[in-house]
């Protein structure tokens, strides 16, 4: 069908920025400096600029970003890293790759991130002080980190989990793999602050399909600590310090130049693909307004400024709902349609159905429409018409308490 909606569009932006893109690789081929250099240099000085971060690192993938970050921040192996069972499994795998245990706090119903109340009740009624060593009770295993997942480019509630993180001297690592640029309104330093430069350090993942897109695998890690900026240095480049004299066991987790100069390039194309998204984001929240009380838009609190790297709707009768517009041509996706702590990577955590019930619900109910600068009012009109056909033959009926949630 040529009027096909994608969930995504890849190659609309990639054949317009074609010619620079080819730019920045022929002039890397003239250099044949193709890792580190130059040119990885400049993207970490514009990208550290562009997160408000003092440093930031270039890395070969998001995953890698989050393991580098936390093992430089002093996440040991043994230690366990608490998170949210709503997100990509990355998150999880970037703990167990440091030596920890993953452990998880439910999310906040409505923003699908890490509910801050969530993680007080875990702290308070399921770690203790041993020797001044915060220890969860039952494995005894110490509680040393924290990782808020930024999720679908809309932070989580930075405040009170850093006032908790302070009384319970705990590291954060913001996972910001889908939020480049997404800010929050701080009370405690009465500004905005963005992704990535409000914890001990953020991991970002410029995955092809994030709102910052390499065309490969990239990643970075931004913080304000030059400590941790020079540890992370070290860990993506064999533990080196100089050549050949390693400090250190490290990785090898390097960015490379041509993603990092294509990189260069669409970072000064990102706050107007930002500034489209939420015009998009708005269009959609006013065409489902007829769709009230069958769809939950999603929820931005006055103190978020998301980026919409997703836009993630709830409905009852969800699986009906994206194979009929699958049979329409709108393409959709889940993220995620299964809680990480259910998944049988995690059967060792010896976690359980309805372990975490907020996750799991999300997880039955939520679907991501298209989103992408290039997504057209004609586009969304038609995901929107659509979506409202297949309500008013299917009438399916949200859970009450979802809906009081909302309101
Ligand atoms: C994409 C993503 C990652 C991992 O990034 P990669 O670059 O694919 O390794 C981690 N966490 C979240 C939330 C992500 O969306």
């Amino acid at each position: 069908m040529s009027d096909r909606i994608p969930f995504l569009d890849l190659v609309t932006p990639h054949r317009e920025l074609k010619n620079e893109l080819c730019i920045v690789f022929a002039n890397i081929l003239d250099t044949a400096s193709f890792v580190s250099g130059p040119v990885v240099e400049q993207f970490e000085c514009d990208f550290a600029k562009f997160c408000d971060a003092q440093h930031c690192v270039g890395i070969s993938n998001g995953t890698d970003a989050l393991r580098f970050a936390m093992i430089a921040a002093g996440v040991k192996p043994g230690d366990t890293v608490v998170t949210v069972p709503n997100t990509f499994i990355a998150t999880t795998e970037a703990i167990a790759q440091a030596g920890a245990r993953p452990d998880f706090v439910d999310i906040d119903e409505r923003t699908y991130n890490m509910d801050p109340e969530e993680l007080r009740r875990y702290l308070e009624e399921r770690c203790r002080f041993e020797g001044g060593v915060l220890k969860n009770c039952e494995s005894g295993l110490p509680v040393t980190a924290v990782i808020p997942v930024h999720l679908y480019g809309q932070t989580a509630d930075m405040d009170p989990i850093l006032e908790l993180a302070n009384r319970y001297q705990l590291i954060v690592i913001e996972d910001a793999c889908q939020a480049h640029g997404a800010e929050y309104f701080s009370n405690a330093h009465n500004c905005w602050r963005k992704a990535g430069s409000m914890g001990a350090a953020g991991a970002f993942s410029f995955y092809p399909g994030k709102n910052l897109g390499a065309c490969g695998e990239a990643g970075a890690v931004t913080t304000n600590d030059p400590e941790i900026a020079k540890k992370v240095r070290m860990l993506r480049d064999h533990g080196q310090s100089q050549k050949y004299y390693h400090e250190i066991e490290g990785y090898n987790g390097r960015l490379d130049s041509v993603q990092a100069g294509i990189l260069g390039v669409k970072l000064k194309y990102l706050p107007g693909w930002t500034a489209a998204r939420r015009v998009a984001a708005a269009r959609y929240r006013i065409l489902l307004a007829a769709a009230e009380g069958k769809i939950v838009p999603p929820f931005t609190p006055p103190w978020a400024r998301a980026v919409y790297h997703l836009f993630v709707i709830r409905a009852a009768d969800r699986d009906a709902l994206m194979k009929h517009l699958a049979s329409v041509g709108v393409g959709t996706a889940i993220h995620y349609p299964k809680s990480l702590h259910l998944q049988n990577a995690y059967k060792r955590l010896n976690l359980c159905q309805g372990a975490f019930p907020k996750s799991e619900k999300a997880a039955a109910e939520i679907i991501s429409l298209p989103m992408y600068p290039g997504l057209t009012a004609r586009q969304q009109g038609k995901v929107v018409e659509e979506i409202l056909k297949f309500l008013e033959y299917s009438n399916p009926r949200l859970g009450v308490e979802c809906l009081e949630a909302w309101h």
